[in-house]
């Protein structure tokens, strides 16, 4: 199927088409419908007319089976999955088979098992005939939500919000970026098969500024917001939302930093920073971009991970053997070797990569720095790249101080052999999840999100269903 809208429960390709590019060749692989301003407006009302319809009648029983259809449905066209997102990506196919696509199945396993595991408050309260009252928590959906998801994991992201927003018993109005239009399409068509009611889940194509994703995000039929991508693009939604006070759940940049002392397992460290420096390229939002490392085994660090960045397979896809793939867009190309220029020209030694190889597609090199001061602005901004700048530090206050003195609070990761000291270094760290001695092992149930401008909000687990939900207290004179 072409890629098409979902709205009300049937496809459409209304819009300027735009095109897809694949990113490992730059060749162009499709074209995308941008939906336009009377598009919206009918995905809103689909979505509204849902509410007070069938979905709105389903309680959480039912919710439940759906969403496990809906998982079941992605496993079934597993590969179909797989396919698309490589070819919207350019990342390793084994990347897309092991994490994005597995996790999306998981999103919606596990949220339609939690609404089993959710339970509320209630309070006797005492009153003065001795007789007391009963106070109890009902948990409705807010109403018609939108689902803005970036492009650097896209069905992962996109799922993690839209199985818990129908978990809750919302009406979900999904807008993928304009670079990865293809799994939340094929989605759609695993939505539709799984029974749905119309205007439960819609689907939107199109860009953000002054297109779909903007148009959403102001619309006075949308009630609530959860969206992921740039600090500034969620300072963007926050002022359009703010006109209607709608709810926002903001997960957004990082500039993570890593931690590494010298009682730590230096294998495990290199293997590890390896790992959340240069995984999908560098283009999540959890890869350490600032590598502390203790003075006393600083140099050996910055060897070993720039001999390791160095033997870092570049390649297609499909080509056995690669170990990564190309950036998202030329733009993106373009804006990540500016900071290796900026980089350089601060006065940075480049110990690994540091520009771009001679092939097809948007590649550029693993690059491994040292040399920058901490206000230098590849130390400060998100690259969103294969980059990390490494620095010495000699105490653990010092270590804290500067993993700390960022904009962003997402992610750390603490390397230490000393439980001591991991247990004191994690709390006092200004993100909102902190590793120790591993790198982005999830669980579903935990809290995820940011702090400072990472995000506002958390998201996995309960934390999911209570922002896609509100509680309502009824106070019961007995
Ligand atoms: P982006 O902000 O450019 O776009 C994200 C989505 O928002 C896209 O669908 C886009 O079309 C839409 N959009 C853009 N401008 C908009 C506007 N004015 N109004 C409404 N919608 C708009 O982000 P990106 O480049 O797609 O993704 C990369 C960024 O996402 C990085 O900063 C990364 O750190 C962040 N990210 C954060 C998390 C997290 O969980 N914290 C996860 C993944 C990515």
């Amino acid at each position: 199927m072409p890629l098409a809208h979902y709205i009300g429960g049937r496809f459409e390709e209304s819009g300027v088409p735009f095109e897809l590019v694949d990113p490992a060749d730059g060749t162009v692989i499709g074209t995308v419908p941008e939906a336009d301003a009377a598009t919206v407006d009918r995905a809103v009302t689909a979505a509204r007319a849902a509410l007070t319809g069938s979905w709105g009648a389903c309680g959480d029983q039912e919710r439940g089976a759906m969403l496990h259809r809906i998982a079941e449905g992605i496993q079934v066209r597993f590969e179909e999955f797989v396919a698309a997102e490589v070819a919207d990506t350019g990342k390793p196919v084994e990347l897309a088979r092991t994490v994005d696509i597995p996790r999306a199945i998981a999103n919606f396993h596990a949220y339609a098992d939690l609404l089993w595991g959710r339970a509320e408050d209630s309070y006797h309260t005492p009153t003065e005939d001795g007789a007391g009252a009963l106070n109890y928590t009902v948990r409705r959906p807010l109403g018609v939500v939108a689902v803005i998801a970036p492009w650097n994991l896209p069905l992962l992201l996109l799922s993690w919000k839209v199985a818990p927003a129908l978990a809750a018993g919302n009406a979900v109005l999904a807008k993928p970026s304009e670079l990865t239009p293809s799994s939340a399409t094929l989605l759609a068509e695993v939505v539709d098969a799984a029974g749905l009611p119309a205007g439960a889940f819609n689907l939107l194509h199109g860009f953000g500024a002054d297109s779909a994703g903007a148009m959403l995000t102001a619309h006075s039929g949308v009630d609530a917001i959860a969206f992921t991508g740039e600090s500034a693009t969620g300072s963007a939604i926050m002022r359009s939302a703010a006109q209607r006070l709608a709810p926002v759940s903001f997960e957004l940049g990082g500039k993570n930093p890593a931690l590494v002392f010298a009682d730590a397992d230096f294998e495990a460290a290199v293997a590890g920073t390896v790992r959340s420096v240069f995984t999908n390229a560098g283009q999540v939002c959890l890869c350490t971009e600032r590598v502390y490392v203790e003075r006393s085994i600083f140099g050996e660090f910055v060897e070993a991970l720039a001999e390791r960045a160095k033997t870092l397979r570049l390649g297609a896809p499909y080509d056995p053997g690669t170990e990564m793939g190309p950036l998202i867009s030329a733009q993106h190309k373009e804006k990540v070797l500016g900071y290796y220029e900026l980089a350089k020209q601060g006065g940075a030694t480049v110990h690994a990569g540091g520009g771009a190889p001679d092939r097809s597609g948007f590649f550029v090199e693993p690059t491994v720095l040292t040399g920058l001061r901490e206000q230098d602005r590849p130390v400060r901004e998100e690259i969103f790249g294969p980059v990390c700048h490494l620095a010495p530090f000699d105490t653990e206050e010092e270590a804290l101080q500067l993993a700390n003195d960022s904009e962003y609070g997402l992610a750390a990761t603490v390397w230490t052999g000393s439980l001591s000291r991991a247990h004191r270094v994690a709390p006092r760290l200004q993100t909102g999840i902190a590793w120790v001695n591993c790198w982005n092992l999830r669980d579903l149930r935990t809290p995820f999100g940011g702090v400072k401008a990472s995000g506002i909000g958390r998201e996995g687990g309960k934390h999911s269903l209570d922002f896609f939900s509100e509680p309502m207290n009824v106070c019961v004179k007995l």
